[in-house]
């Protein structure tokens, strides 16, 4: 009952499905991809988005030797250089021949633009 209720960007809260914590203007939680609601007014809200970053790498142990460790880490700063986040997203161990493939993505959701001539557009478009 309260469609009209505007957004604080950043806001967050728990996935219904997983708990983790994803922005309140999720439609579809990052992490379980569970659909979230079916909202046109949320579906307008959260496009246009588009990837700021998206990095991959593989590892591979070699074919023989004892189990490896690791630790993957992602941090974020602000444009101050001030660690905002710092969280260990995964660790484990890796025996040998195995491989494990590291991906770090970032969107961007931007409000959604209004619906008149030279209103704002995402970067890019
Ligand atoms: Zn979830």
């Amino acid at each position: 009952m309260n469609s009209a209720r505007p957004a604080t960007p950043g806001t967050t809260r728990a996935c219904p499905h997983c708990k983790a914590t994803i922005l309140d203007s999720a439609i579809i939680c990052p992490v379980c991809r569970h659909h979230l609601r079916f909202d046109q007014r949320a579906s307008e809200n959260t496009n246009p988005s588009f990837p700021a970053l998206r990095v991959e790498g593989t590892t591979r142990h070699p074919a023989s030797g004892e189990a490896w460790e690791y630790s993957m880490l992602l941090t974020i700063r602000n444009d101050k250089g001030d660690e905002i986040a710092r969280h260990v997203v995964g660790v484990g161990a890796m025996l040998p021949d195995e491989q494990r493939t590291f991906t770090l993505s970032v969107d961007v959701f931007t409000p959604a633009a209004p619906k008149v001539p030279g209103g704002n557009r995402p970067p890019g478009r």
